[in-house]
């Protein structure tokens, strides 16, 4: 059992200094350099006098340097905010307005922001003083590691923050549950500004193992993709379901091509019955696990492998039993059928709640009297046969696409600021795998306009500037204008009808 994330890393690298950790397309990095090289961070970290306990953004892609890095930040006692460097400045800006952060890492492509009254480190900053750090200044027990920020209703993202209690109690069970091989080899495909990230990140790093990294650029072009993946070398795949079905456009993406790849874990959103089955057929031999659960609860808390006899039993494959420390029950007032209702996870990896939001936290996190963990609420439907958990979608208007959590709200928030506008409704469109395969904008435009310009004008106009508000993933694919949009009873525009209407079409 691991007790601490950073002494253990850097145990192996003492062990065995040479063990390779880190394979960036071929550029490769040991475990001595990554003890040294997050030695040199921290160091460079603590002569910047960065207040006790003040969390650092830090902005940049999967790179090794990236990675030593987040070292570096919780050797010197500090979170660290991973913010991808394919995101758009104003994210960048909110999660600065949000975290109140003074601390800017750039380890790669410098965003176009001029924060004010922040502090920017560069790599190129960092010295080569990697003098042991002392152990106290580690974060520890109920302090942050990491503060990973997810899409919010209100146009605000939030900033979920995981100690090091929480992440320790998320990876004793990855490493124990999973049957993973020896000194596993994950495949590292996820940005690290996604919990799944973590997944393949930490398990790895403890275990002697190595990341093996698909950066975002690679995975977003289908020629390179396809050109990259048949040459990595892996045994654990770590990846949202729908990031898989991608692969399988690839004729290699089968046993014969991936001889050592032994463990598929799916984690993210749900895993269709038609997709398990066909990687059953690509990978016979190998272990393919369907996991569960919401980045405030670090990452996973419930696991199952699907085996052809799960395959057969359910047309709809359940998301799992519940890790040993931790609860679930199923608040039942919240269903519409019997033993259906939201998903309450309670456990030492439930996350004390969203950064700087008192607000939004209590909405989601609550003390039950006499337990020692918080529970979260997830909004997730689902029931229990027995041990075994089911999901059944949301109660509320977040969903995942491609992978990605979005909050409905959120987009809906930025189409009705458009001047343009008077309402507008951002709506998933399903599949009959309960996927969604397309987000639509459903828009009641402002009077008059519709008289001014053509459709085609009016969509480039509106996509333009919500590209400029909300991230790339969450941009809604369709533009479809109505002269009014349904209102209910409290006299806002009545999302569940309109989101209804687009899957009846
Ligand atoms: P995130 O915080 O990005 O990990 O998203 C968490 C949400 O993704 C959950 O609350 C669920 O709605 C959904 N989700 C995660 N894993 C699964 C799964 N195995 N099946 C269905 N939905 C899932």
């Amino acid at each position: 059992m691991i007790k601490n994330v950073i002494e253990k890393i850097d145990q192996i690298a003492q062990e065995d200094p040479n063990l390779l950790a880190y394979d960036y397309l071929g550029k490769e990095n040991t475990y001595g350099q990554l003890k040294k090289r997050s030695d040199e961070w921290a160091n460079k970290l603590i002569q910047s006098n960065i207040p006790d306990g003040e969390p650092i953004m830090v902005w940049g892609g999967q790179t090794f340097e990236m990675v030593a890095c987040f070292l570096g930040c919780v050797k010197s006692g500090h979170a660290y905010i991973p913010v991808a460097n394919y995101s758009n400045v104003e994210r960048l800006a909110m999660i600065h307005d949000v975290s109140k952060s003074k601390y800017l890492i750039i380890i790669d492509s410098t965003p176009d922001i001029d924060l004010p009254n922040v502090t920017v480190i560069t790599p190129d900053e960092v010295g080569h003083d990697d003098a042991p750090i002392s152990k106290d200044r580690y974060v520890k027990d109920d302090e942050n590691f990491y503060i990973i920020f997810t899409s919010g209703t209100t146009g605000k993202p939030k900033g979920v923050q995981i100690s090091h209690a929480n992440l320790l109690s998320f990876l004793n069970w990855e490493i124990s549950d999973f049957k993973l091989p020896t000194n596993p080899i994950f495949l590292a495909q996820a940005p690290y500004s996604f919990d799944l990230s973590v997944m393949s990140l930490y398990p790895a790093l403890t275990t002697g193992g190595k990341l093996v990294v698909m950066p975002h650029h690679v995975t977003q072009n289908f020629a390179e993709l396809f050109k990259v993946l048949p040459t990595l070398k892996f045994n654990v795949w770590v990846s949202t379901p729908s990031f898989a079905q991608m692969c399988f456009l690839d004729k290699t993406f089968n046993e014969q091509g991936h001889p050592d790849l032994t463990h598929f874990l799916f984690c993210g959103e749900e895993l269709p019955h038609t997709e398990a089955v066909m990687l059953r057929k690509k990978f016979p031999d190998s272990h393919i696990y369907n996991t569960y659960g919401p980045t405030e609860t670090t990452v996973a808390v419930t696991g199952v492998e699907i085996t052809d006899e799960v395959l057969d039993k359910y047309d709809r494959l359940p998301i799992g039993r519940v890790k040993p420390d931790t609860q679930i029950t199923i608040d039942t007032s919240k269903g519409d059928k019997e033993g259906e209702g939201e998903i309450i996870i309670t456990g030492p990896s439930v996350s004390k709640g969203y950064l700087n939001n008192p607000e939004k936290t209590e909405k989601a996190f609550f003390k039950r009297e006499g337990e020692k963990y918080p529970s979260y609420r997830t909004g997730d439907a689902g029931f229990f046969d027995v041990d075994m958990l089911f999901y059944r979608g949301r109660i509320d208007f977040q969903i995942k696409f491609n992978g990605y959590r979005i909050e409905l709200e959120e987009i809906n928030f930025y189409l009705s600021k458009n001047e343009l506008v008077r309402y507008g409704v951002a709506a998933p469109k399903y599949n009959k795998d309960h996927v969604v395969k397309q987000i639509v904008a459903e828009i009641e435009l402002k009077d008059g306009v519709k008289r001014k310009y053509s459709e085609g004008e009016l969509t480039k106009m509106i996509r333009d500037q919500l590209s400029k508000d909300i991230m790339p993933y969450m941009l809604p694919q369709r533009y479809v204008y109505k002269n009014s949009l349904p209102i209910s009873q409290n006299g806002k525009v009545d999302i569940k009808q309109v989101i209804k209407e687009v899957n009846e079409k």
